[in-house]
């Protein structure tokens, strides 16, 4: 495991773990087996389970200028009954890294998938995050706003608006002047990243641009659950591209290693971890 905090000058970001999780190959990425992943195994071992392409539920607090963001909640209390009955622990996790829930003053949405909304309230319906103010990309509230039976995570997401405490985001967006959303759609319509800017240094939370670190190399390789391949192909293009020629950290909720950048290693382009 790599760093699980960096500075970005002023702004401290904390990587959170809710759990980590396996899933088949062939159902989170269909058009690729695990053999045409194979390459890069030497590269990202924790990446590889037993048969399995390992991956996990990642959030990430940031703090700015006196607020706290909370970068997604994770997959949820549990049990996950789709992946084996698996329960998170993101709230835990939190506290033992000295960020407490109740810290919390924005709770920000990359999208709306279920491993990314599943800490936001509690059992008895009330946010976690008592005080926060939660923003949501308003492409993805449209989106899954409408498959609302078929979307169960949205249970999640909707109490928040009819309690006053939810805010729809577009665009870029400032919420610190360190801190700033940033549109990278394609794995889902709003998907919306963060940028991180202070004392000259930057870094990018990226949420599901990629999920798979040979995808860094490959942005061609779309999983089940990019909504729309061509335009997250195109996104991981522009952010990869910027990420790499900038020296910007970054941030994939994915990934093993939690922090990296992208550089050139033998005429591939690889996420190294910090
Ligand atoms: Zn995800």
């Amino acid at each position: 495991m790599g760093a699980t905090k960096v500075t970005v000058g002023n702004v401290e970001i904390v990587s959170l773990l809710d759990t980590p999780f396996e899933v088949p190959w062939q159902i989170f990425f269909p058009e690729r087996s695990e053999a045409g992943f194979e390459p890069y195994r030497e590269l990202y071992p924790d990446s590889y389970g037993e048969g399995r392409f390992r991956t996990q539920a990642g959030c990430y607090a940031v703090r700015s200028q006196g607020q706290t963001i909370l970068c997604d909640t994770g997959l949820g209390p549990g049990p996950i009954q789709f992946l084996g009955g698996i329960r998170g622990s993101l709230l835990d996790d939190m506290r033992q890294k000295g960020v407490p829930p109740e810290d919390v003053d924005i709770v920000f949405f990359t999208h709306l998938h279920g491993d990314h909304v599943g800490w936001t309230l509690s059992a008895n319906g009330v946010p976690n995050f008592q005080k926060a103010r939660h923003l949501v990309p308003q492409a993805d509230w449209d989106y899954f706003g409408k498959m609302l039976e078929t979307n169960p995570q949205m249970q999640q997401v909707t109490p928040l608006a009819d309690q006053g405490v939810m805010e729809l985001i577009s665009g870029e967006q400032s919420l610190t002047s360190e801190v700033t959303t940033y549109p990278t759609p394609g794995h889902t319509p709003g998907h919306t990243s963060l940028l991180i800017s202070s004392g000259g240094e930057h870094a990018i939370i990226t949420g599901d641009l990629a999920h798979h670190p040979a995808q860094i190399d490959h942005i061609e390789w779309c999983s089940a659950f990019d909504t729309d391949a061509a335009t997250t192909t195109e996104t991981r293009r522009r952010v990869f591209d910027q990420t790499e020629t900038n020296g910007l950290i970054a941030a994939f909720c994915h990934f093993p290693e939690p922090f990296g950048k992208l550089i050139r290693l033998e005429g591939k382009r690889v996420f190294r971890a910090l």
